[in-house]
């Protein structure tokens, strides 16, 4: 078993129909051991992505990769409160319909534990938005931050509790993700 690598499957109306040994490793490291292998099969894939923005732009990567049936490869990260976690998730489309996720951690760096995304901590009435993809968070200013800078700027290592999160996305990855699209319709322009 690598890992390195988590990769999971879903069928033609995504729903979750396989996932690798390594998930349940994952989902314990990323303190959400309620999340095992055997409560995921059978639900929906929606069921575990937060925020309707991010849920829209990940809805139409979907439907391009399954009408393109290539593959796509998305960066993102996938921090725990003590670990910063690059990954890479690449989309492959199959015939039937259905679509394998493999998702791979390129780099892991160890900090300081940050609250703020930690699951078990009590929240303020507070809301921030942060990013599905790169997990920036969105400023008082309208700037989206790297974590550990939002939580000095924003104070959030007093003992204040930390807010509470919303998921969105950052302009920098809709423009990301809007290349993506952009450059996998060209591809099948070509193709075809
Ligand atoms: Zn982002």
């Amino acid at each position: 078993m690598d890992r390195n690598v988590t990769s999971y499957r879903v069928d033609a109306s995504d729903r979750i129909v396989g996932a690798s040994d390594s998930w349940d490793v994952f989902a314990v490291e990323n303190k959400a051991p309620q999340l095992t292998r055997e409560d995921v099969l059978g639900r929906q894939l929606w069921d575990f992505i937060d925020g309707s923005e991010t849920r829209h732009v990940f809805r139409l990567m979907l439907s391009r990769a399954r009408a393109s049936l290539s593959v796509m490869k998305v960066p993102f990260r996938c921090d725990s409160p003590e670990t910063r976690r690059f990954m890479e998730m690449e989309i492959r489309p199959l015939p039937d319909g259905s679509i394998d996720f493999v998702c791979t951690t390129r780099k892991t760096e160890a900090r300081t534990p940050v609250a703020f995304i930690d699951p078990d901590v009590d929240r303020s009435n507070e809301w921030r938005t942060i990013c599905s993809w790169c997990k920036r968070v969105k400023m008082p200013g309208g700037e989206w931050a790297e974590l550990e800078e939002a939580v000095r700027r924003l104070d959030l290592f007093g003992s204040k509790k930390p807010p509470r999160m919303s998921h969105g996305i950052c302009p920098d990855d809709l423009e990301r993700a809007a290349r993506e699209l952009d450059a996998e319709e060209k591809a099948k322009g070509k193709a075809a």
